[in-house]
């Protein structure tokens, strides 16, 4: 392909929210040269007639961190025009890595494929530009692995050496180029973090005007209080804010008073804005329901306990994902080897059938799993297409895949993250065609002007002469997802042309080449 592009005959919306209009987007040297009436004769020609011409969109909440190095290609994505994906959130992520085994506890998708061979986030970024990704890829230092390297899994505050020790590697990580600190609190590694210890360790990315982006502490009963939580931090700190996945699993009038929190924090001018997942429901393995000293007995200690009427008793007093509401009809068993008569079936479902306690019914499936425990997965369905709607017609909200990157083919085939095919067609599909609750001009900006601007990243997520040439071309009318619930790895339909930085990684529906890594130039922040 010439150096010279004109995508011609589309309908442009630019990623601002301006409206759309007819034009031609004419790329010269991997950047947008021209958006208007011309048609450079000797430009290589890709025909949008009938088709819209959007800027390439940012995935904000990315946990392809590990997967990229093990199938670059990221096909989910390119297939919804991502072309820039944000990883390191939810304190996730893979570096800085000390002791590898230990590592994995703050790694999605982590399997032997690629081994945990270097340490430093410089290191990790040249892996990750090695690989070659077909997407861009920026990424926040993740508290999850500062932890693990200076504390390990211990459940309580850093001391002060420990402390100083986690601010050097998030100084080393802003330093090397990320764009921002994430934590994620509900998770073992980080549980034990007080709000004093992130308000320092925020601090330090808001000195550099990095962006501090948190799953929160609690995500059921609790999360309004977990909500405010992560708005005094940021407003100690003095940093810009982006809550990870705002909807709690724990009902509606929860979710609204989160809603009610940051428009209030908002209305009194701190900078705050949130992401969501498209999923409506959460997703775990059955056996979290065992309490974590239970399960720190190994499979035999574990097989005794749930073989003993009185740890049975005292194990469903755990609280877990599974314990929010007590609403077993929520609980649906994915497809699994070890009952597969049971799957796709819920919970109370299953127990009623033989006037059982649910319980006591996922005791003996876990009771079965032993030698594997992760084999065994349930979604808890937890929010309805109308609280969707809500929180996505919010004017501080954006979608995210909240998951990795897959690819249908290869050596991720087999690997299923539900959200990863389906969370941008989803959210277009839904949102814009669906339920009319947002214009294609109100949804393309959420998707790529939105996220850029809460970044920082101002050379992309948008359409106008001098920005990078991210570019999508879609059928607005047949842009949607295909994979389901229980058939979730199959790619969305309709994406026809993404081009990153002007040069084409899908072409006529067909994959082809390569993104790179975006470092952060902390002199050049514009905050
Ligand atoms: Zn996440």
């Amino acid at each position: 392909m010439s150096a010279l592009t004109v995508i011609a005959g589309g309908t442009v919306i630019d990623g601002t929210g301006a409206p759309a209009r007819s034009a031609n987007v004419v790329v010269h040297d991997g950047r947008i040269a021209d958006i208007g009436p011309d048609r450079p004769e000797d430009a290589a020609l890709i025909d949008a007639t009938g088709l819209t011409v959007t800027p390439g969109f940012i995935d904000i909440h990315s946990h392809s961190d590990y997967t990229l190095l093990v199938d670059p290609r990221a096909s989910s994505a390119i297939h919804q025009g991502v072309t820039t994906e944000v990883v390191g959130n939810c304190g996730f992520g893979c570096f800085p890595l000390r002791d590898a085994a230990l590592a994995r506890n703050a790694i999605y998708g982590v399997s032997d494929a690629v081994p945990l061979d270097w340490s430093g986030p410089g290191e990790y970024l040249d892996r990750l530009e090695a690989a070659r990704p077909a997407v861009n890829v920026l990424s926040l230092v993740p508290n999850g692995q500062l932890r693990l390297h200076a504390i390990g899994l211990a459940d309580r505050p850093a001391d002060r050496d420990e402390l100083a020790t986690m601010a050097r590697l998030l100084e080393e990580g802003l330093e090397a180029g990320a764009w921002g600190y994430s934590t994620g609190l509900e998770y073992g590694a980080e549980i034990g973090a007080p709000e004093a210890e992130i308000t320092a360790l925020a601090r330090i990315a808001a000195r550099s005007g990095a962006l501090y982006a948190t799953h929160t502490r609690r995500r059921d009963e609790g999360a309004a209080e977990a909500v405010a939580e992560a708005l005094r931090t940021a407003r100690a700190a003095d940093v810009r804010l982006q809550i990870s996945q705002l909807l709690p699993r724990s009902g509606r009038a929860e979710g609204e008073r989160c809603l009610d929190l940051v428009d209030e924090a908002r209305a009194a001018g701190q900078d705050v804005a949130f992401d969501m997942h498209t999923r409506r429901f959460g997703l775990t393995y059955l056996y979290t329901m065992i309490p974590p000293d239970v399960l720190a007995r190994g499979p035999d200690g574990i097989a005794r306990a749930l073989a003993d009427g009185d740890e049975r008793r005292r194990m469903k007093a755990h609280r877990s994902i599974f314990s929010a509401g007590g609403d077993w009809t929520r609980v649906v068993l994915l497809d699994n080897p070890v009952r597969p008569d049971l799957a796709r079936r819920t919970l109370a479902e299953i127990a009623a059938e033989d006037g059982r306690d649910p319980f006591e019914v996922a005791f003996d499936i876990l009771a079965d799993t032993l030698d594997d425990l992760p084999r065994v997965m349930a979604i808890i369905n937890c929010y309805e297409e109308a609280e969707q709607e809500r929180v996505f017609a919010h004017p501080l909200s954006m979608p995210g895949s909240d998951a990795t990157a897959l690819g249908p083919d290869g050596p991720l085939a087999e690997a299923t993250f539900h959200g990863a095919y389906t969370w941008a067609a989803w959210f277009y599909r839904f949102m814009v065609r669906e339920r009319r609750a947002l214009t294609p001009e109100a949804a393309i900006r959420r998707l790529s002007g939105l996220p850029a601007s809460r970044l920082g990243l101002d050379d992309r997520g948008t359409l106008a002469p001098g920005m990078r040439a991210d570019i999508a071309v879609f059928d607005a009318e047949r842009f949607t997802e295909t994979a389901t619930t229980f058939a979730p790895n199959q790619l969305a339909t309709g994406m026809v042309h993404v081009l990153v930085d002007g040069t084409p990684t899908l072409r006529d529906g067909q994959p082809t080449s390569a993104g790179t890594v975006l470092r952060r130039h902390r002199t050049a922040a514009p905050f």
